[in-house]
């Protein structure tokens, strides 16, 4: 039966479970996906060590509460954080790696150090 590879579109005869035209097509079809895996931890990753650098330099300064425009407005990310828990309804802190942040209602986030160890992944 004829077949499509799927990587190079060449039709080709084989069995069924086969899937491209040859091992290069093959190897070069994984090779991609896993570069775009890489491609999105990357990415990720670099959220993760803005946000971090961005709260470490605020502990530093001594800045342990501020107005969430002020954290947004230095290119904080609120989506992308290494762990959270909630403690009341509405009412969750976050964790960057070490650092610990929560916004109030009133709209201030309150940073703090914690001890790595201490992330939630909830
Ligand atoms: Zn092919």
């Amino acid at each position: 039966m004829e077949r499509t590879c799927i990587r190079c579109g060449q039709p080709y005869r084989g069995r069924s479970d086969k899937k491209f035209c040859c091992d290069d097509c093959r190897t070069e079809y994984h090779n991609h996906l896993r570069r775009e895996r890489e491609r999105g931890l990357r990415a990720v990753n670099r959220i993760l060590a803005s946000n971090w650098k961005i709260l470490s330099a605020q502990l530093r300064a001594g800045h342990r509460r501020l107005p969430v425009e002020e954290l947004a407005g230095l290119n904080f990310n609120f989506e992308v954080y290494t762990g959270c828990r909630r403690q009341l309804p509405g009412r969750r802190t976050f964790w960057c790696y070490n650092c610990a942040y929560r916004v109030s209602r009133s709209g201030i986030v309150h940073i703090w150090e914690t001890p790595v160890e201490n992330n939630a992944y909830l």
